[in-house]
């Protein structure tokens, strides 16, 4: 265990306050009062783990990340169960991935420990901020690292600030989406960051999100970054078909964020009846499968989201595409469930996910 302090704010949040903010708290409406933060220096390693009273932070104005964007995160959730005891959903999957996304970002590399009792501790003491789970609300926590050196020559930084906050949020309701495949937009390239978490990753992703909502979808399909020709994620969430004859078909790893979600909904497939398959599938398998009916349901799945049915699609090249009815289908119902009741406490969770 590292040695943590902690710094209590001398302004707590009054519980009348923090149960109106709980009873509407949309998403990164609110932030609970205490943050962790961990300096990194070259040669000295990771220093002084504490926990500190939330607040701005002051930063040199050639602080790295301002700069050249070195800046990597994470978004997992803390879920309070019928009987009041909270729960994380595989933290140890986002600590790994945050080593990876630091590594392609060339910054240091927080141990997979510190990472997860990092945030257990900010949990523990937020614990008030978890909101009941009616409704499917949580406490989303942000882990982040950002390049603090002062620096404008373009190299690696040598310091580096870790932190973790948390934000209560509120029912998300996943709506039915369509989704806008792009023609002038890619979000990643074998090579490039689309495996890694950066903020980079995102900031190259809002004008192609306007262009989604200009053409009448909710999120932006992804494709690949040679030839527009092969479905990647959506928005900020991995995408799952289920196929007339039973496959659970996503498209494989290389370029695409590795979601904690996906990786569970795969290996929940065989309780569903489903065949996991990963594999590259092209824009025109989509459709033409949409159209045949071989394609039954859509759905993207991601930690915000849970699993967001996916109703249609929208091309310039080939205009509207309607998935089955136009509603949400019974597997995707079925597997958004078993993954909530799961993190819930209220299904059995076989794979020790739960912590
Ligand atoms: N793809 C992208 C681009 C994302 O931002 C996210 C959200 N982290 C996901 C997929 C889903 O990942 P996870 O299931 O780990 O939340």
């Amino acid at each position: 265990m590292a040695e943590f302090s902690l710094t209590r704010t001398t302004h707590p949040t009054s519980p009348a306050v923090r149960q109106a903010a709980l009873a509407d708290p949309g998403f990164g409406r609110h932030y609970v009062d205490h943050m962790v933060v961990i300096d990194y220096v070259e040669g000295d390693g990771w220093q002084d783990p504490r926990i500190l009273p939330m607040s701005d932070w002051s930063l040199h104005p050639a602080a790295a990340v301002l700069h050249y964007g070195q800046e990597i995160f994470e978004g997992l959730k803390a879920y309070r169960r019928d009987d009041d005891s909270i729960w994380l959903f595989r933290p140890d999957r986002n600590a790994a991935r945050f080593v990876n996304s630091a590594r392609r970002l060339g910054m240091a590399e927080l141990p997979e420990d510190l990472f997860v009792e990092a945030v257990e501790r900010i949990v523990a003491l937020e614990r008030d901020w978890v909101p009941a789970g009616e409704n499917e609300q949580s406490l989303y926590i942000r882990p982040f690292m950002i390049a603090s050196e002062a620096l404008l020559g373009v190299r690696e930084a040598k310091s580096y600030r870790f932190s973790v906050i948390c934000t209560p949020v509120g029912p998300y309701y996943s709506e039915p989406v369509k989704l806008w495949i792009t023609p002038n937009y890619t979000r990643a390239a074998i090579g490039g960051t689309g495996e890694a978490k950066c903020g980079g990753n995102y900031a190259a992703s809002l004008v192609a999100t306007e262009e989604a909502y200009a053409n009448g979808c909710g999120q932006v399909l992804w494709t690949d970054g040679a030839e527009h020709k092969w479905v990647e994620e959506c928005g900020t969430m991995n995408v799952m078909f289920v196929t007339a004859d039973g496959e659970l078909l996503t498209p494989s790893l290389g370029s695409i964020l590795p979601g904690v979600t996906r990786d569970s909904i795969l290996k929940l497939a065989d309780a569903h009846g489903l065949k996991a398959v990963e594999r590259p599938i092209s824009v025109d398998e989509v459709l033409d499968g949409v159209e045949s009916g071989q394609i039954a349901e859509v759905f993207a799945c991601g930690t915000a989201a849970v699993v967001t049915p996916i109703v249609g699609f929208n091309s310039p090249q080939r205009g509207v595409a309607v998935v089955g009815d136009g509603q949400p289908g019974p597997k995707t119902e079925e597997i958004r469930r078993h993954l909530v009741d799961i993190q819930f406490g209220r299904a059995e969770d076989t794979f020790g996910w739960t912590r």
